[in-house]
């Protein structure tokens, strides 16, 4: 279904026109063999340069370069060095110095070099594609990029590649924190997507069909396998890579990464802004959305044992800026702006909360099936476990359950939960389920 959106516009039942710019996304055992066709079909020029490093260099790219070789084509390699490589100015420059008029640009690589490929051809004005080397992450499909200026990372905006080539014999041998990583990221979309509908029943704010369910199709075959849950096993590696891109695919449907990161992002965001202070070595991004969305999912169940009528909706300005100096100390700044931007559009009046009571537990309930499971594969000895989620100390991930809400303008369980005065008390409640 998702190849006939690629490089179309066309109007959609949600009152939207939507626009995909990426042009093919090949998923299959072999795909290298195709990878001059897809050249020959997206440029002229017979040059290629190939970015990687040492690990997809071994996995995926020497492959790639000997069958694009065969076809003629001239393929120049940047490797970037060390075994650990990081998406900062250092490694950029050396991309952004190495870049030629006459030459295609190849990603070779998963997160970081995708994100490195990607702003480095947004800087140049050139297109790129990418080789996925792994399903570890959310963003081959993305227009965003992150990158680490002077020790602070931060979001840029870029374009998305114009194809996507997926070689499932090279994903189903990913490293195993790699495919843990795209599970969590993945499955933390079963609380992304409900919390969406929860602010479109709320608030009414914009839904889109075609964006949820591009993504939910493919989480749901993960979670619904007949022959039950395998880490490695084709059918599921197929679905998360799709899943993985179609959530990049539905972020640009809609034009935010609304579909795809909420409150178990929101969390997640806020371990790692802190994690630094603890001087940890922290689970990669999408580990820690997998960790957080354990507690999101039950966020949900535990509005079925909520009695509404007796709630107390507290809405205290005053308040809620000397939490958010009080946590957020010397990073206080956007997110006391965030507070500005969201405290109109946020306010929950009671009767309405009450009229909608029915329509959250049917949310719930509609999706009881689906929240159950996914913390049940999340829960497998593969997917997490408690030695990973220890890998957080207990006191930051408590904060980032309680207080990660206020990072991002945007109404989620956690915000609901905040409002009615329940947050900070179920936090305290959960926590120990997994910190004992
Ligand atoms: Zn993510
Ligand atoms: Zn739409």
């Amino acid at each position: 279904m998702t190849n006939r959106l690629l490089d179309s516009r066309f109007s959609c039942d949600c009152g939207k026109e939507h626009y995909i710019t990426i042009k093919k996304i090949l998923i299959e055992n072999d795909a290298f063999n195709k990878l001059p066709e897809v050249m020959d079909r997206l440029t002229k020029k017979n040059k290629i340069l190939m970015i990687c490093d040492q690990n997809t260099y071994q996995a995926a790219g020497k492959k790639a370069v000997n069958i694009l070789v065969k076809k003629d084509y001239d393929v120049n390699l940047l490797k970037i060095k060390g075994n650990k490589v990081v998406p900062n100015t250092d490694n950029l420059n050396k991309i952004l110095n190495r870049i030629t008029k006459d030459e295609y640009l190849l990603a070779c690589g998963s997160g970081t070099i995708n994100d490195l490929s990607a702003y480095a051809a947004f800087k140049r004005g050139i297109s790129y594609s990418v080789i996925a080397t792994a399903p570890s992450m959310d963003g081959y499909a993305s227009s965003v990029s992150s990158i680490t200026t002077q020790g602070v990372k931060q979001t840029y905006n870029t374009k998305p590649p114009e194809a996507i080539i997926a070689d499932i014999g090279v994903l189903k041998n990913a490293p195993k924190r790699l495919i843990q990583a795209g599970y969590g990221d993945l499955l933390g979309k079963t609380t992304s997507l409900l919390d969406w509908k929860l602010a479109n029943l709320l608030f009414d704010e914009y839904f889109c069909n075609k964006a949820f369910h591009i993504i939910e199709d493919e989480l749901y075959k993960i979670i619904n396998t007949k022959e039950g849950f395998n880490f490695r096993s084709e059918k599921n590696i197929v679905s998360l890579i799709k899943g993985l891109i179609n959530s990049g695919l539905a972020m640009q449907l809609v034009g935010s990464s609304r579909p795809a990161s909420g409150s178990e992002h929101h969390i997640s965001h806020f371990i790692e802004m802190f994690g630094d202070d603890y001087n940890l070595k922290m689970p990669l991004h999408g580990t820690k959305v997998g960790i957080a969305a354990l507690f999101t999912t039950l966020f949900y169940l535990e509005l079925k044992n909520i009695d509404f009528s007796k709630i107390n909706l507290v809405y205290n300005k005053k308040n809620r800026i000397k939490k958010i100096k009080n946590i957020y100390k010397n990073r206080s700044k956007p997110i006391l702006k965030n507070l500005e931007d969201r405290w109109q559009k946020d306010n929950l009046l009671k009767e309405k909360l009450l009229n909608s009571k029915e329509d959250i537990l049917l949310l719930v309930e509609q999706n009881l099936k689906k929240i159950l499971k996914t913390r049940k594969i999340l829960q497998q000895k593969d997917t997490l476990n408690n030695n990973i989620i220890k890998q957080i100390p207990k006191k930051l991930t408590e904060n980032a359950l309680k207080y990660g809400f206020e990072i991002r303008s945007r109404y989620t369980v956690t915000t609901l939960l905040d409002q009615i005065d329940k947050l900070e008390q179920l936090t305290d409640k959960l926590l120990n389920k997994y910190y004992q």
